[in-house]
């Protein structure tokens, strides 16, 4: 394993992912001026967005993390979710902000979103770094989205192949 590169067609170096969260941060901070925004991540693969997203974010705001699974192999989703790791506080009347690092099918997202809707925040939006539109098996509203990106297997900043290169400071794909 190395830290180079894949040749496929999605490349996002670390300065245009840098760049893209301070703009996302400065949408969200005028959003949410007078209030505190609860940016809860959506582990394993969100923690690096998560983390930069919050640390660009200057605002008062509040942090939790949560783990949903769907069966099915690592790159293809089944459609059935499963909670492994629930919020650790409460969001009733809060202002929710689920961080997630990429919408796919839209399956886990739109489980999350009918979850945490039932929780009774004030408001629930999602930020997501990337999409693939042309996956989408249900709609999801993406409020905060970084990059559009064609249907390719991404990994790096937080998004894993096989476990590996979520330390990777770029996202990066390979060719079939
Ligand atoms: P969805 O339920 O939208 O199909 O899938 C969401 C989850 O699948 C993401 O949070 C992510 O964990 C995983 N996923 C979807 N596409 C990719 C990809 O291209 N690369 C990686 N590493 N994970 C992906």
């Amino acid at each position: 394993m190395s830290l180079t590169p894949g040749n496929g067609p999605v490349q996002i170096s670390a300065e245009q992912i840098r760049a893209r969260i301070v703009e996302l941060a400065a949408k969200i901070r005028a959003d949410y001026a007078g209030k505190e925004p609860h940016l809860i991540c959506v582990l394993n693969g969100a923690f690096m967005f998560h983390t930069d997203l919050v640390r660009a974010l200057d605002m008062p705001a509040t942090i939790d993390f949560m783990q949903a699974s769907s069966y099915g192999s690592a790159k293809q989703s089944s459609g059935e979710v499963r909670l492994v790791k629930d919020l650790s506080f409460p969001i009733s009347d809060r202002h929710v902000i689920m961080v997630d690092d990429i919408v796919d099918t839209g399956i886990t997202m739109n489980y999350l979103l009918h979850y945490l809707g039932g929780r009774g925040p004030a408001s629930l939006r999602v930020a997501a770094l990337l999409s693939k539109p042309s996956r989408r098996k249900v709609e999801v509203p993406v409020e905060y989205l970084g990059f559009t990106i064609p249907d390719a297997f991404v990994y790096g900043y937080g998004l894993d192949r096989d476990q590996m290169d979520r330390n990777m400071p770029f996202i990066t794909s390979q060719a079939d």
